[in-house]
């Protein structure tokens, strides 16, 4: 039966080491780190997770403003506070919350925040640095992924990692974190054909598909880390992962459930790149 990655109690970690820092931070420097949550229209996951933003700034001792946004509000309007953001001092981090109402261009919003100030690390200027690997930011979610993997005690150096999922949030960059960790890294999306065989072959395996308990315990080898990205909301309200996670824990050495697992540790890795915008900002004065 697999060990369970617990992503409460690490995120727990990391956000009462960051509050320690922030501590230090404010007393040296006499200002909090800040972090601006936008969120635009009515979406009650996205309302769920801004309040956990909030509450994870106020644990930890960041100064924090939220923008709520009708649904009606324009794309000029939105850039508009964007640009405002981006110029307020107080402000080290924004967060757009996504998904966006229909009639506003994501693409067009995520270019608009300053890249300095982008802890989602969306900016394309901060995906090519992660390409590089060079950044100063790593998106949250592929970087709470690492900090569970690592918990796992699993060395990465040439091992088999394989990614279900190829978006722009998860996936690719996920491939990415665990390339530059000297892993051999394949990458699995909808045209893949042997989903199965390859995913067996996996020392970890990462699945961010968006397909509720698809991931069953046959794809899994013996012992592998299973780090389960999805959130998923069954008919019956219950929040389930990609992975099926009563097979897969018969197989797999480590697994994260869910929920429990990845989804506190992205928030724990925002509030990680906020603090170091605030760093970053001091450096820049
Ligand atoms: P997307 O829908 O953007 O991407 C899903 C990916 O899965 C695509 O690359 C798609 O392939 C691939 N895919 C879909 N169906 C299959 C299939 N049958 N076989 C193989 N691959 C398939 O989702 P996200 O990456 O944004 O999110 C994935 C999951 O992670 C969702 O459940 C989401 O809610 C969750 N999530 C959780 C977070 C957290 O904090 N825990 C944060 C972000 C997301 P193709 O490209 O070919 O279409």
């Amino acid at each position: 039966m697999a060990k369970i990655l617990d992503g409460k109690a690490v995120s727990q970690r990391v956000k009462d080491d960051l509050k320690k820092e922030t501590e230090k931070f404010v007393k040296d420097n006499g200002f909090a780190p800040g972090l601006a949550v936008v969120i635009v229209g009515n979406d009650p996951a996205s309302r769920v997770y801004v309040n956990s933003k909030k509450r994870a700034c106020e644990e930890i001792g960041y100064y924090s403003e939220e923008h709520a946004l009708c649904e009606s509000t324009t794309e000029d309007e939105l850039l508009n506070l964007v640009e405002k953001l981006n110029n307020d001092d107080k402000i080290h981090g924004i967060l757009v919350q996504l998904p966006l109402p229909k009639h506003i261009n994501e693409e067009t919003i995520i270019n608009a925040i300053n890249p300095k100030k982008d802890v989602d690390a969306f900016h394309p200027v901060n995906v090519g640095k992660i390409m590089i690997g060079n950044f100063d930011f790593l998106p949250c979610t592929p970087a709470g992924v690492m900090e569970l993997i690592k918990e796992s005690g699993i060395s990465l150096e040439g091992k088999n990692c394989v990614v279900i999922g190829r978006s722009n949030i998860v996936g690719k960059p996920q491939a990415m974190l665990l390339l530059h960790k000297n892993a051999t890294v394949t990458i699995c999306h909808s045209k893949t054909k042997n989903l199965k065989e390859i995913a067996q072959t996996a020392d970890v395996l990462v699945v961010a598909v968006g397909r509720a308990q698809m991931i069953t315990g046959d794809y899994i080898k013996e012992g592998a880390v299973v780090i389960d990205v999805g959130m998923n909301r069954l008919e019956n309200k219950k929040l389930v992962g990609d992975v099926d996670f009563e097979s897969a824990s018969k197989k797999a050495s480590y697994i994260t459930p869910v929920p429990g697992g990845v989804g506190p540790m992205t928030i724990a890795m925002l509030m990680k790149n906020t603090l170091t915008a605030a760093k970053k900002a001091l450096e820049n004065k």
